[in-house]
């Protein structure tokens, strides 16, 4: 693949639009790939898919496949937002919490639902061994990483995650630590079915995949209106019409333009992504020892891989209004630089955003609108394998009449709440933060206080307080020195801790 210099001295692909795919790694490393002309004549179709991301990419060719006529139309490059920007963990399950969803619908209800999650990521592995793993490059197995102190919570989820058919492991700190050599870690669930992909390389597969099977995809084609009264619905775009059947909407927060109403229940996360400069092996060894997925948080912050041999993916830093990525590169590598100090100072050479479209209720929205306008939209940060299960099941729908797209019923379009909507969510991501830190230094505070009580004082002690100087926050550092202070008093600092636990 040749590639070009570019002005920060990293090297970008000579395919990529860069106006269209940002300068994010997946740019510097997409499979090559011409532009599809616009539509520029009407067209009678069966289905009519808006929007060239997964989801959509996904139906068009799963209608296809079934024989139906099909086109497809993008108002820009195809996966050029989200499905193209993501940090490629295909994880099964859903944006929304399983404990919440069995509330929500009843056990056996939510079992279902996650079975059908697990047949999207299933979809996605298919996909992969039939059109050819070269520039996908995926990656087996998610660690979801606590940063406190509750292996016993964590454990309870693997005992539900396991009820509802998912394949997990409990894994305890000493484990995680072997491999994630982080203070900041305690105890993780691992994912061993779940995927890391080259998200836009994959969706460029699953393009010509569908065009191969008698799709037709037209790019820098938005649908600018529709009028969906009749049979045949018809959709008018800049130079020409479509008359479809039946028209399916995949265009997540961008179809604002078209449908403010509909995008008015999705409420726009922006994150941020960095990929760091070769860090050499020996390096990033001294610090990871797995090459799967790693999130170690359900929101805010931190979900990161290995990619290109020895470079660091790192995401995190949420807003609900977009900004310039260029200001987030200090705080993700901060990020790396506090869980992982013994890298020293990396570099980012790319850095990028996207936005996803999140639910109040963090599911998707699946379903008919009206008669013959589908909808497959609202996956929010879990949408890898939740855009190929929807994409499967609006196609099902449509030509077989299948009638499994019921089962999201529960989950109605629910206005997001507009600006306030936006800030409400903004505050959240800031609380779970601020959460998420207090309870970080709590948990360190107790690990602290109780290796400061179990452990004899040895003449390398200095040397081990000096290397966890920098790791071990400053309260936690507070608490250590005053469970030493006790235990100089003679006080039971055990039972303290124990109490403490307890909280
Ligand atoms: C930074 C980031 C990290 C993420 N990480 C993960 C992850 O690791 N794992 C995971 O599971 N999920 C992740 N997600 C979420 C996931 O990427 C999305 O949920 C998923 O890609 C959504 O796919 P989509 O097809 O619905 O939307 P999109 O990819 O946004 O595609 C919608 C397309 O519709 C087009 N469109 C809109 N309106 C029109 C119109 N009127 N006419 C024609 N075309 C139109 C748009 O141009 C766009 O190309 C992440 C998201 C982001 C932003």
């Amino acid at each position: 693949m040749r590639r070009q210099a570019c002005a920060n001295g990293t090297r970008m692909n000579e395919h990529a639009d860069q106006a269209a795919y940002g300068r994010s790694w997946y740019a510097a490393t997409m499979l090559p790939v011409k532009p599809r002309p616009p539509l520029a004549v009407d067209l009678d179709v069966d289905v009519c898919v808006i929007g060239g991301g997964l989801a959509g990419l996904t139906a068009a060719r799963e209608v296809a496949r079934r024989g139906w006529s099909v086109a497809l139309l993008e108002a820009g490059r195809l996966a050029a937002r989200a499905s193209g920007r993501n940090t490629g963990f295909v994880l099964p399950g859903f944006a929304a919490d399983a404990e919440k969803l069995v509330a929500r619908v009843g056990f056996e209800h939510a079992k279902e639902l996650w079975a059908l999650s697990q047949a999207g990521l299933d979809y996605v592995r298919d996909t992969i061994a039939a059109e050819g793993a070269d520039g996908i490059d995926p990656e087996s197995g998610w660690l979801y990483v606590s940063k406190l102190d509750n292996a016993d919570e964590l454990f309870r989820s693997v005992a539900l995650l396991g009820d509802l058919g998912c394949e997990v492991e409990g894994w305890p700190t000493e484990r995680v630590r072997a491999f994630l050599r982080s203070e900041r870690y305690f105890a993780a669930i691992y994912f061993p079915r779940a995927l890391t992909i080259h998200p836009l390389n994959y969706a460029l597969k699953l393009a010509a995949a569908a065009e191969r099977d008698g799709a037709r995809i037209f790019e820098d084609t938005p649908a600018l209106s529709i009028d969906p009264s009749g049979v045949r619905k018809r959709i008018v775009t800049p130079a020409a019409r479509v008359r479809a059947g039946h028209v399916v909407l995949a265009g997540n927060v961008g179809i604002k333009g078209l449908l403010p109403r509909l995008a008015a229940t999705l409420v726009p996360i922006t994150t941020y992504v960095i990929v760091t400069a070769p860090l050499g092996a020996q390096r990033l060894a001294a610090a990871i020892g797995y090459r799967g997925a790693v999130s170690d948080t359900d929101l805010a912050d931190n979900h990161y891989r290995i990619v290109g041999g020895d470079r660091l993916m790192w995401s995190g830093r949420a807003t609900v209004w977009p900004r310039n990525p260029r200001r987030y590169r200090a705080a993700l590598t901060g990020d790396i630089a506090k869980t992982y100090p013994q890298l020293g100072r990396v570099a980012a050479d790319y850095v990028w955003n996207g936005t996803l479209g999140n639910t109040v209720h963090r599911m998707p929205q699946i379903g008919e609108l009206a008669p013959g306008v589908w909808l497959a939209s609202g996956f929010g940060g879990h949408g890898l394998d939740t855009t190929a299960m929807a994409g499967n099941i609006v196609a099902r729908a449509l030509v077989e009449g299948d009638e499994t797209w019921r089962k999201f019923t529960p989950f109605e379009l629910v206005w997001a709440g507009g600006v306030f909507g936006r800030a409400a969510a903004q505050l959240r991501v800031w609380t779970k933060r601020l959460t998420d830190a207090t309870g970080e230094r709590r948990a360190k505070a107790r690990e602290a206080a109780q290796r400061s009580t179990s452990q004899p004082q040895t003449p390398n002690a200095g040397v081990d307080a000096a290397a966890s100087e920098s790791i071990v926050p400053p309260d936690a550092r507070d608490e250590a020195e005053h469970a030493a202070q006790r235990r100089q008093d003679s006080e039971p600092a055990h039972q303290d801790s124990r109490q403490r636990a307890g909280d």
